[in-house]
């Protein structure tokens, strides 16, 4: 099977090939049961033994401490906003938020219906930064502080993990740079994230979750959201994500045999200076406007010729051309923005930059 085009897009978003083929074998008849997963109860043992599975190489692959537990919900990383402070208020009345763009003022934006949110300083837009740790106005008896550890729309990313009280968890969404680096669990409450950008597929959330936060959820918490009831029947209260788990258990082991997250992120690493070398080096034809200190590995967002929607919309058909999909810039920032998760190859990357390079040459004036 041969994949025709190259998927940039920011998610849902490239699955691993070697996954995408495994699970085309196994679609009609999973391991000789006769039938698909897509049909099989979720209290079958084929069932049972792929979500141990899932959760053992979760563990395994992100070295995931004893301390937390490995949760799979629904609901999205948007359910995780009101999950969040539902869980794990315990009896505080404010939360402290990092608000460095349009998903983490999301998150701040549905926590102010159970809590009162307290921003650790004024969001500066444009979103470019992540402003100094150091300046942060942290409230000593805040329930948690919240981060987005990847702006997927904006393209800034956490290289450090911001600074905290001891009794204030941290609480990460990691929903787009989910296993593309190794994750420092110190100081964090709660770890989370939607499997589409890089674990999987949509449908599933993951999160992992400190075990002496587990049991605080208010009267009003949804028991399909509550991390007790979750924990308690094992991420199976009600139907789960089969499918979606199942990938993810597929993705988990493409990273594994690939040799795991520290090879994962020296590609990453890789990928990305590629394409922000270029970027850097194209004398305003492309420009990134996030500071240099926070560029995500994972998107790039960028404008040509400062912003010429024109020369933009040729980009894109050129690449279209090229069998180059999801290129488009976010609604919110417009321009071009180049995903470039786990899944997409450094072959696939340097393909873009080859062709950045080429449209630079005959574009600029
Ligand atoms: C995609 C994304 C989400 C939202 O996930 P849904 O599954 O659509 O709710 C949340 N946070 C970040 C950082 C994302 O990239």
């Amino acid at each position: 099977m041969t994949l025709k085009k190259m998927n940039f897009g920011a998610g849902p978003a490239k699955i691993p090939e070697a996954v995408m083929e495994k699970a085309a074998r196994e679609f009609l008849d999973y391991g000789n049961s006769g039938i698909s997963i897509l049909e099989m109860s979720h209290r079958s043992a084929d069932f049972t033994a792929i979500i141990k599975e899932a959760e053992k190489l979760m563990r395994e692959e992100m070295s995931i401490p004893n301390e937390f537990e490995v949760l799979f919900m629904q609901g999205g990383g948007t359910g995780q906003f009101a999950a969040i402070p539902m869980n794990i208020a315990r009896g505080k009345d404010a939360a402290d938020y990092a608000v460095t763009g349009t998903w983490s003022d999301k998150a701040a934006k549905e926590a102010e219906k159970y809590i009162n949110v307290h921003k650790v300083f004024t969001p500066t837009k444009p979103y470019v930064t992540i402003p100094e740790y150091s300046g942060w106005e942290r409230k000593k008896d805040a329930a948690y502080l919240y981060y987005c550890a990847n702006e997927t729309v904006h393209g800034i990313e956490y290289h450090t993990r911001p600074e905290t009280h001891p009794d204030v968890p941290l609480v990460a969404d990691i929903s787009s740079n989910f296993l593309s680096r190794p994750f420092d669990f110190t100081g964090h409450g709660i770890v989370f994230g939607g499997t589409q950008k890089n674990l999987g597929a949509a449908g599933l959330t993951v999160a992992l979750v400190r075990k002496d936060l587990i049991g605080h959820e208010n009267r009003h918490c949804p028991s399909i959201l509550s991390y007790k009831e979750m924990h308690a029947n094992n991420s199976v209260y009600n139907t789960p994500s089969v499918y979606g788990i199942y990938i993810t258990k597929l993705v988990l082991e493409w990273i594994r045999d690939g040799g795991g997250v520290e090879k994962l992120f020296a590609t990453n690493q890789e990928k990305s200076r590629l394409v922000y070398d270029i970027i850097d080096s194209s004398a305003g034809f492309f420009s990134c406007p996030v500071e240099a200190a926070h560029r995500s590995h994972m998107n790039v967002p960028f404008r040509i010729g400062g912003g010429d929607e024109a020369l933009e919309a040729s980009f894109l058909k050129g690449a279209a051309e090229r069998g180059m999909v999801g290129l488009k810039g976010h609604r919110a920032v417009g321009g071009i923005r180049a995903s470039i998760y786990n899944a997409v190859t450094l072959d696939e990357t340097k393909a873009l930059v080859d062709y950045m390079n080429e449209f630079e040459a005959a574009n600029r004036k």
